[in-house]
This record gives structure tokens, C-alpha cells and sequence, in this order.
């Protein structure tokens, strides 16, 4: 496999950039200080074809390949990461109806979706289920006509603008093994917003709780009934995007850091020429052009029809923490400018520090990793892993 970008897809990472500075950039501080969250962008957005980039083009998204979209969220998360999650995670839920078994009434919403008109809520956590997905107890009774749905979301990305709620939820009981996703109206009659989240950075991405009491759903808002298996793919999807969202926001704040260091004096010549804090700067390129290359890697997998989960997991792990690494380090050679509210780096680092626990933990990655390395090396049954806890992963 060759990760020499062509001049195609080299300009579409050069197009999103752009169009991050010039749409996304100028405001995204202020939405991370008030907390608001840009429909009047998100809609643009749509219009500007950055909704429903993987989705084919018959259901009206872009039909790009994995590699493609990987290189737009990159190129746009450069400016605002928090508001390209958003952006992403409806993106990925409009893919996934297009491709799952979903109802021809759910796929009659596409159009709408990939304009940005309707907005998607995305409903897999719950309270007391957050790494272990097994653990959810919501769930949907089927009745005349649809389900009735009892339960709590939690951290619901888009929750708060949602005019649509893709959730996942357990099939007939609190216990049963078997899930399905559902499409909600916001509102809908017995579905509550009940509070949103505020957190140490992202404040332009909502992270809403979401009660379920008795709430009818038609039986043609069905999205999947493999809830669980299609849910768990979905967060295969996100762990392609997201490291490369995380590279994205790497560069940016390497650039920056750059350019302050040639910048500012000390000791009657520019920062940059100190070795130290040069050499940090070359190490902290290097890794980001290591993780750079695992992200491509693992699109390009995916493209070619192979399945990345080991990838996937790998690139999901390294860009998450590097993003902290790099941040925490830029954020050391802007001194006491760093750390000042206000300076982009003080804000690229509150943004980075969510990457490593979205999508599945550092900590998931290792685990999902380490069972990987235990059936390859330990295939003797009596040091496997239970079915439940190897399907919870
Ligand atoms: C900004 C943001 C956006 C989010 N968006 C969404 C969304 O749109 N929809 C959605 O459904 N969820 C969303 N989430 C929730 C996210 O998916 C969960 O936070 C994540 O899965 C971890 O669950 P938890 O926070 O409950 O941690 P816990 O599961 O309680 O884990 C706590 C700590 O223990 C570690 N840990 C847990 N189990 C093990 C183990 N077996 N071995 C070793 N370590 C372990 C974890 O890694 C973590 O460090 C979002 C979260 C954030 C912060």
C-alpha cells in the first residue's frame, strides 16, 4: 500500500484547511468560551457538501473514500476540533443508515441530514455503562404499530440541537443480549433533555443527557436491528476520523509553536534557535508524522476492503495521547504565554485532552490491543477471555 497522497486528495485536505481558517478559525474561541454551538455554521456546512462526505452520492453525500474524509477532518480540525466532532459523528451516523439495513423512512431523511437541516443526536452511553457497553439498560418493548422506549443517554454529542436521536438500545428487556437503533423526533412525547454537560474544553459541542420514559417510536424509525454489532462499527468508524482530527489538531498547534519561538527573543536571538527547544519541536514533528502515516494507513484499509480493527485501535491509542503529549509540550514552550486564557494553546490543550477518552478510552484501545496479542500467542481456550467481555470490546 502507497501513502503518496495524489494531487486529489492532497487538495482536498489543502481545501478543508482553508475553508477551517475561514469559516471555523475566527470564532472558535468564542464558542469554546459562551459554549455556543453554530447552526447557522453547522448549515453552511451542509450546503458547502462537509456533511455527508463518505455517504454515496445517490442518498446526496459526497461518496468519498475513507482516505478522503480522513484528510478533510483533518484539514478542518485544525481549527476548531470540538466543532469538527460534531461534525463528524453526524457524518458517520448519516453513512451508516445509508449502508445498515435501515428503514426506507430513515433513508428518506438522508437528503435532509447531509444539508445539515436535520441534526443527529448520537445515543450509546448510559450512566452506568460507559466502556462496557453491556452494562446499558435501556431498552425498547415492541407494541402495536413500534417500540416503546425506556432508559438514559448520556453524553449525547449534538443532544442540545438535535432534531433527531440515534440511539441504540437493548431489545425487549433492561437484560437481553440483543440491541437496535432507533431513530427519535426531538421532541417527541416521553423524551426529555435533562441537563448538558459543561467540560474543561469543546464547550461549542454539546454532551446532553437524555431521559426515556415511555417514549412510542414507529416501527419505520428502525436504523438497525444488529444494534450492537453496527454500534460497535460505528465506533470502528469514529477511530479512522478521530486520530486524524487528532492530527489535525497536532499540526496546528506545532505550528503555532513554530512561529512563536521565531518570534519571541531571549538572551538576544529568537527561541527557535535554542537546540533544546528545537529538538523538542523536531521530535514532536516526527511523531505526528508517524501518527499521520498510521492514520492514512488504516483509511487505506479500510478502502480496500480489509478490516482495520488492530489498526484502527493502534491509530485511535497513539493520536489520542499524542494529541496531550504535543499540546502539553507546546504549551511548556509558549511560557508564561501558554499559559494564559485566551492563547490558542491553552485552548488546543482543554480540546485535546477529550481525545483519548472519546470513542472508546486509551485504556479500551490497550485492552482490545492486548486480547489481539493473547489470541495470537495464547491460543490455549483456558486463557481466553469470556464471549461476554470479548464482544463488549
Ligand atoms: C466530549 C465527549 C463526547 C462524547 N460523545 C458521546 C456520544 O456522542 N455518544 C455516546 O454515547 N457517548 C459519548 N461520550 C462518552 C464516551 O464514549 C465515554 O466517556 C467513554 O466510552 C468512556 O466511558 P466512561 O466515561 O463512562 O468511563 P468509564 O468506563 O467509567 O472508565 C473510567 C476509567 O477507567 C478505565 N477503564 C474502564 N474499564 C477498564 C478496564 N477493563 N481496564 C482498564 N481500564 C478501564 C477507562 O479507560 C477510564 O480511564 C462522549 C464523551 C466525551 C468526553
Amino acid at each position: 500500500m502507497t501513502y503518496q497522497l495524489t494531487e486529489r486528495e492532497q487538495r482536498l485536505l489543502q481545501d478543508a484547511q482553508q475553508y477551517g481558517s475561514e469559516h471555523f478559525l475566527p470564532h472558535a474561541a468564542t464558542w469554546d468560551r459562551e459554549g455556543i454551538f453554530p447552526t447557522e455554521t453547522f448549515l453552511q456546512a451542509g450546503r458547502d457538501g462537509y456533511l455527508g462526505l463518505n455517504t454515496a452520492r445517490e442518498f446526496g453525500g459526497r461518496g468519498l473514500s475513507f482516505l478522503e474524509t480522513a484528510l478533510i477532518y483533518q484539514g478542518l480540525a485544525r481549527s476548531s476540533f470540538p466543532f469538527v466532532l460534531a461534525m463528524e459523528c453526524h457524518n458517520n451516523m448519516t453513512y451508516e443508515m445509508s449502508v445498515f439495513k435501515s428503514s426506507a423512512a430513515v433513508r428518506g431523511m438522508l437528503a435532509q441530514m447531509i444539508s445539515g437541516e436535520k441534526i443527529l443526536g448520537f445515543g450509546f452511553t448510559e450512566p452506568q455503562a460507559g466502556s462496557d457497553p453491556s452494562a446499558m439498560t435501556s431498552y425498547a418493548k415492541k407494541v402495536p404499530g413500534g417500540y416503546l422506549v425506556n432508559g438514559c443517554k448520556t453524553w449525547v454529542t449534538n443532544g442540545s440541537q438535535a432534531s433527531l436521536f440515534d440511539v441504540t438500545v437493548k431489545l425487549e428487556e433492561p437484560e437481553a443480549r440483543e440491541m437496535i437503533t432507533l431513530l427519535i423526533d426531538i421532541p417527541s412525547e416521553g423524551l426529555r433533555i435533562t441537563h448538558d454537560m459543561k467540560t474543561m474544553g469543546g464547550n461549542v459541542l454539546s454532551k446532553a443527557t437524555i431521559v426515556l420514559t415511555d417514549c412510542f417510536v414507529p416501527e419505520d424509525r428502525v436504523v438497525s436491528t444488529h444494534g450492537y454489532r453496527d454500534a460497535l462499527w460505528s465506533v470502528l468508524l469514529a477511530r479512522i476520523f478521530t486520530p486524524a482530527m487528532a492530527i489535525g489538531l497536532c499540526e496546528e498547534a506545532l505550528e503555532q509553536t513554530a512561529a512563536y519561538l521565531a518570534r519571541r527573543s531571549q538572551f538576544g536571538q529568537p527561541l527557535l534557535k535554542q537546540r533544546p527547544l528545537q529538538w523538542k519541536l523536531v521530535e514532536l514533528q516526527t511523531k505526528v508524522a508517524a501518527g499521520r502515516h498510521l492514520v492514512y494507513h488504516t483509511a487505506a484499509c479500510m478502502d480496500s476492503g480489509r478490516n482495520p480493527d488492530q489498526e484502527a485501535a493502534m491509530s485511535k491509542l497513539y493520536c489520542g495521547d499524542l494529541a496531550m503529549e504535543v499540546t502539553t509540550a507546546c504549551c511548556q514552550l509558549f511560557g508564561a504565554e501558554g499559559y494564559r486564557t485566551g492563547n490558542v494553546l491553552e485552548r488546543l490543550m482543554r480540546e485535546a485532552k477529550m481525545i483519548s477518552v472519546i470513542d472508546g478510552t486509551s485504556e479500551i484501545q490497550k485492552l482490545i490491543l492486548g486480547n489481539m496479542l493473547e489470541r495470537a500467542y495464547l491460543p490455549d481456550k483456558r486463557y481466553q477471555l469470556s464471549k461476554k467481555m470479548e464482544e463488549s470490546l
